[in-house]
């Protein structure tokens, strides 16, 4: 033998080398099932076929996981189904000494409960409310029990954005975290941080998923996400999700009492949210920057600007250049997007034009907010809720401004509006906010 394995120093024999192969611990599943339907994404109607380089036949495929690797019909999926590596003993130490909210304390225990019996739970609580810490205690729980945790998010840099907050709670299981063109795709991990695209990388995995964000594009129109979520939990598992904004079916069956469900309509800081103001700024496909965003733009020092398309954008960036040279823009195939993002957090750019990409699930403490050409059908009753939402996050700069720049007000607008007014009276109602 030339190539001599070693494990903890000592060298194994064939037997046990061999032994981790054993097809006893494989379930083998076709590719595609005969339907056919994709055993990775689930898709059933976007396929191609040619001939075969593996097995010499006119071969199907399936076009919509190819990023992954082609799926044909020739191909054999390989899941592993012998014992799970063992999760340290201090997986699930907490190293968090914050305190929760009335708010999040309520929706904690929820939480909790529903992860110790295997059920569905949803956490309903607005922009800034600090959902992230309302899972803590039940994934601690789980990890220390030997569970297997999973939160998904539908946006890459929301991903990015949690998995070091994560490593910093759970210093002992820091979450790898699954994005496109991720470094740590193949690393195991009792908890892990991943995109719902990246989760068709797994089948039967989680024995508790948590997915945020739950009413964002595209998992709410790509059912292929929806079925991948549905794959990678374990067939016993619970299942939570995190909205701020959920869609009106949604808010119905929380309302029927049929979506079990926690509400938490105040910040943790107990400040209200910003209502936002609205401005009308004439005809601004026109002008691209109108005199009143101008000098918006001008009287600050941290700001995001949202715009309905890049054209309309890309258009203003080079206006507002001359300002200020360090303002920037960013949408979502922006290469430079990741460094975009971190800089704007770092405080070295001091505005930010964007496109609904950074509507939600990102953080930049201090910033005002606002949009230009509000009534465009991209800035729906919920992208300006989760908008509006971006100001005033921190507990050091509890306020902050929210401009609508419009040519003619929407339903969408009204409604948004009126979402946020509601929210600040249950909390004030539930004795949530100061003041
Ligand atoms: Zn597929
Ligand atoms: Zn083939």
């Amino acid at each position: 033998m030339t190539n001599a394995f070693f494990f903890s120093g000592r060298e194994l024999t064939d037997e046990e080398i061999l032994k981790p192969l054993d097809l006893h611990h494989f379930t083998v599943r076709p590719g595609l099932s005969e339907t056919p339907q994709c055993q990775r994404c689930g898709n059933t109607t976007n396929f191609s076929s040619h001939p075969c380089a593996r097995c010499g036949k006119i071969c199907t495929y399936c076009r919509n996981c190819i990023e992954m690797g082609k799926i044909s019909s020739c191909t054999k999926l390989y899941r592993w189904n012998g014992p799970e590596p063992a999760h340290s003993e201090k997986a699930g130490r907490l190293n968090w000494s914050g305190t929760l909210s009335a708010g999040q304390h309520t929706a904690s225990e929820n939480v909790l409960r529903a992860i110790q019996n295997g059920s569905e739970h949803t956490v309903w609580a607005v922009a800034g409310a600090g959902k992230t810490e309302v899972l803590f205690k039940g994934m601690a729980a789980a990890l220390s029990g030997g569970k297997r945790v999973c939160l998904a998010a539908p946006r890459a840099d929301v991903v990015r954005e949690l998995a070091p907050r994560l490593s910093a709670v759970f210093p002992d299981t820091p979450p790898p975290a699954l994005y496109g063109g991720s470094p740590d795709r193949h690393v195991y991990s009792p908890l892990i941080v991943s995109t719902t695209h990246q989760l068709f990388r797994f089948t039967e995995a989680f024995d508790v998923m948590i997915v945020d964000e739950v009413d964002a594009f595209p998992y709410t129109f790509d059912l292929s996400l929806q079925y991948a979520v549905q794959k990678a939990r374990k067939k016993k598992s619970a299942l939570i999700y995190l909205t701020a904004t959920p869609e009106p079916s949604w808010k119905e069956d929380i309302k029927s009492g049929k979506r079990e469900a926690t509400l938490i309509p105040a910040r943790y800081h107990r400040h209200p949210l910003p209502v936002p103001k609205m401005s009308w700024c004439g005809n601004w496909k026109k002008t691209i920057v109108p005199d009143p965003v101008q000098k918006w733009v001008k009287e600050k020092q941290k700001a995001l600007l949202f715009y309905p398309h890049i054209e309309t954008m890309e258009k203003a960036l080079s206006r507002l250049k001359e300002v200020d040279e360090r303002i920037e823009s960013v949408h979502a195939g922006d290469p430079l997007r990741k460094e975009k993002v971190e800089a704007m957090r770092r405080g070295s750019i001091p505005v930010l034009l964007t496109t609904t990409i950074l509507e939600r699930g990102v953080t930049f403490p201090g910033v005002d907010v606002a949009v230009v050409g509000a009534e465009d059908r991209v800035f729906t009753e919920s992208a300006l809720v989760q908008i509006a939402g971006r100001a005033g996050r921190s507990a050091a700069c509890p306020t902050g401004d929210v401009v609508l720049f419009h040519y003619g007000k929407t339903e969408a607008m009204v409604r948004a509006v009126e979402q946020i007014k509601q929210m600040n009276r249950l909390g004030r109602d539930r004795g949530l906010l100061d003041g």
